[in-house]
């Protein structure tokens, strides 16, 4: 799998761009969406990024083990055990419930802490997931004293249909977001994931927290994206034995496909086990050196087989027997369609047996260049 690391900064630069006068942070939870934490944030660093969100405090140390200075947001906030590393390792939680901030001022109050700890607040205003309710917000400022030792640097809210475009159900939450930080007219906010960084002005906030789109996918549904997002990920396999179909022409388990006498097939050596999903056998395609071709049978843990006989031969072989199987002419959007799912469920099912190689630079190179001789 390659991770162009030239086309997540260009992705990075494009979103900071058009979200600007917003300040543009990154979402790098789950392993940076399946690319691999470590080199995504250092190109992210290295292009200006300062601000990043992580799901939980294991994702925020690693990450910090990288970038000693980055700003580095808690989504799922802290629970009291954590709280110590969190403090430790300048680490800010996003404080989802009026349990968490009284966690985080319990930690505030430990003597000899010389600075309010830093803190962001989430409003729900329509996920039910996590974040303080409207009732929730009252209970909070009912105590006069519910800010102190607080460094609150952010006021958060998640939007649940801001990939649908234009929606009625975003304008609600913002609608609902603005009736709640009513009370705190000075807090900086955050709005926008992807979708909302793309969609506007409204839906954005003072700083935006994109995930997908820098990783070069399109966060809606049913829109182009931006004509200037570029690719990043693509996901090639190995050819692991060409065959030519004989009489008895099914193929894999199940025997539930039969090929024509004469195909010719490639058994490619990536399978479920990769991530590469089960569901996608006989119905996805792939590309061989610039063509597409069906996957056929059923995908198995290590292995999926693919017809290509309408490749001509001598491109087969200039293919360095490399296929594209997401990416490229393969787009991941499709690949998620087809197997009932989102890009996002693909990207981080992508398994550790598939090599990351990341490109950038230079000695940039991928394994076939279909405009190469
Ligand atoms: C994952 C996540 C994001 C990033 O969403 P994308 O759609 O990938 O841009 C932003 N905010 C929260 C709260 C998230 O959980």
């Amino acid at each position: 799998m390659d991770v162009d690391l030239d086309a997540l900064a260009s992705n990075y630069r494009l979103l900071a761009r058009l979200a600007a006068p917003s300040r543009c942070g990154a979402t790098v939870k789950a392993d940076a969406y399946g690319l691999g934490l470590e080199p995504v944030v250092r190109c992210l660093w290295a292009t200006g990024c300062r601000s990043f969100f992580v799901a939980n405090v294991e994702e925020a140390l690693q990450l910090r083990r990288v970038l000693a200075q980055a700003q580095v947001f808690v989504f799922n906030g802290v629970r009291g055990e954590e709280a110590p590393a969190l403090v430790g390792h300048a680490l800010v939680p996003v404080l989802n419930s009026v349990e968490q901030v009284e966690a985080w001022r319990r930690q505030a109050s430990i003597p000899g802490r010389d600075a309010p700890l830093p803190c962001a607040l989430h409003l729900d205003t329509g996920m039910n997931r996590l974040g303080l309710g409207a009732e929730d917000l009252d209970r909070l400022l009912a105590r006069s004293d519910w800010r102190e030792g607080l460094d609150l640097q952010l006021l958060m809210t998640h939007l649940a249909t801001a990939h649908r475009h234009d929606d009625h159900f975003t304008r609600r939450q913002l609608a609902l977001f603005q009736h709640m930080r009513r009370a705190l007219p000075t807090l900086n906010t955050s709005i926008g994931n992807s979708a909302g960084t793309l969609l506007g002005a409204a839906t954005r906030g003072h700083l935006v927290r994109p995930g997908l789109a820098l990783y070069g996918i399109n966060p809606f549904r049913e829109a182009p994206a931006h004509p200037a997002l570029r690719e990043v990920v693509r996901v090639y396999g190995r050819i692991v034995q060409h065959r030519v179909v004989g009489l008895q022409g099914s193929v894999g388990y199940g025997a539930d496909y039969s090929a024509a006498p004469g195909t010719r097939l490639a058994t490619v050596g990536v399978g479920y086990a990769d991530g590469y999903r089960r569901v996608l056998g006989n119905s996805a395609e792939a590309a061989v050196g610039g063509v597409r071709v069906p996957v056929v049978g059923r995908v198995s843990m290590d292995l999926l087989t693919l017809d290509v006989s309408r490749v001509p031969a001598q491109t087969l072989a200039r293919a360095n027997d490399t296929v594209t199987l997401m990416g490229g002419e393969v787009p991941v959007e499709t690949l998620a369609s087809q197997a009932s799912t989102i890009p996002y469920e693909l990207l981080t099912g992508l398994g550790p047996r598939l090599p990351r190689r990341y490109l950038a630079g230079e000695g940039r190179k991928a394994p076939w260049d279909p405009a190469g001789g």
